[in-house]
């Protein structure tokens, strides 16, 4: 079954989550650790996100600018098959044009079928904040439709240079991102569905959401996803808080409002204990609400948050 197929299999409201590969220099217990914590709640589907490289470039000591790479996550796609195969959980590795070639995704996803992994999350990435030399963009998808389209192609047995091999026997379906509250950078949700719709047309099975604190802007959205005739299922992802920072860098890096009376309680605490405790009675709140709604699936995000997540499951599922 697609992830699409398992979302709607039956009337329950299910559970999946994200997580995301160690940083470089780190080994994959961390994974693990989180994935046994979770696992009872029966997830349908385990995401593994994907980044590019950052990096930045210094003047060395002999005056010459090189490129210092200072963080990288590698390992999505061995992330990917290693839980695959050890918990026998479906997988879906995020897989982002921005700091990637066509090629270097071509064979990403050669790797992916030979691995028996079928199931993927088209995503355009971002740019990392301190390049001041995008590098390649020439020769990489610049939106996300653009990897669809090359998915499709490589579906139908056709690769970047033209070439044409058997095509695959379990083609890849595909889900893409949608923002409740707008991607950062369109000019207005008109525009941001409209390019939506062009995912979904192009063959996206299912949007699955940018985290959001309001479970009315989710609802909101779907209506208007309606509206323009999006009729995939629409996962709504959500997150606990846990530490108090996270008030204004949330906001910041997903353009997520946290609703003023959520923001109270947090600016309240005296500590991230007591943060930690307000951010799995909020995201309980949600995944009540939602589930009193009838939606097919919530969508967690666990960076920093296993526990809470635990938590949270143990009071919804
Ligand atoms: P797109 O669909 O390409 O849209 C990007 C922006 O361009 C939007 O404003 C859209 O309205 C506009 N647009 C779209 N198509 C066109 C076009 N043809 N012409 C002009 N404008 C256009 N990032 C990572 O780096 N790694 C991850 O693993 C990852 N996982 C994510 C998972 C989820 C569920 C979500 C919601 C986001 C994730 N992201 C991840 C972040 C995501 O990559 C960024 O939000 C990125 O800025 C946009 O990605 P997208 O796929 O929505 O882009």
């Amino acid at each position: 079954m697609t992830a699409a197929e398992l979302v709607l299999k039956d009337k329950e409201t299910k559970f999946s989550f994200e997580l995301l590969p160690p940083l470089k220099g780190n080994n994959i217990d961390k994974v693990y650790r989180t994935i046994d914590t979770l696992k009872e709640f029966n997830p349908q589907f385990i995401n593994i996100t994907s980044h590019r490289e950052e990096y930045q470039f210094e003047t060395n000591t002999q005056g010459f600018v090189e490129k210092k790479v200072i963080r990288k996550r590698p390992g999505t796609v061995a992330v990917a098959a290693s839980i695959q195969n050890k918990y026998g959980i479906k997988v879906i590795p995020h897989i982002i044009s921005r700091g990637f070639t066509r090629s270097e995704t071509e064979y990403a996803l050669i790797d992916l079928n030979f691995l028996g992994i079928n199931d993927i999350l088209v995503l355009r990435g971002d740019d990392t904040h301190k390049e001041k030399y995008p590098p390649r963009e020439e020769r990489c998808n610049q939106y996300a439709i653009e990897l669809a389209e090359q998915v499709n192609n490589l579906n139908k047995g056709i690769f970047l240079d033209g070439t044409e091999g058997e095509k695959f026997d379990t083609p890849f379906a595909y889900g893409v991102a949608g923002y409740p509250e707008k991607h950062e950078e369109a000019p207005n949700m008109e525009s941001d569905l409209a390019y939506l719709k062009a995912k979904v047309d192009a063959g996206a099975e299912y949007v699955m959401t940018q985290m959001f604190f309001d479970n009315q802007k989710y609802y909101d959205f779907v209506d208007r996803c309606r509206a323009v005739g999006i009729n995939v299922p629409i996962i709504p992802g959500i997150k606990p808080v846990t530490v108090a920072n996270q008030l204004s860098v949330l906001p910041k890096i997903f353009s997520c409002e946290i609703p003023e009376d959520f923001a109270k309680e947090l600016r309240r605490c005296k500590n991230n204990d007591e943060v930690k405790q307000v951010g799995i009675e909020w995201c309980t709140q949600q995944a009540l609400d939602l589930k009193k709604n009838g939606v097919p699936i919530i969508h967690f995000y666990t960076m920093m948050a296993t526990k809470s997540v635990q938590k949270i499951c143990e009071a919804v599922y």
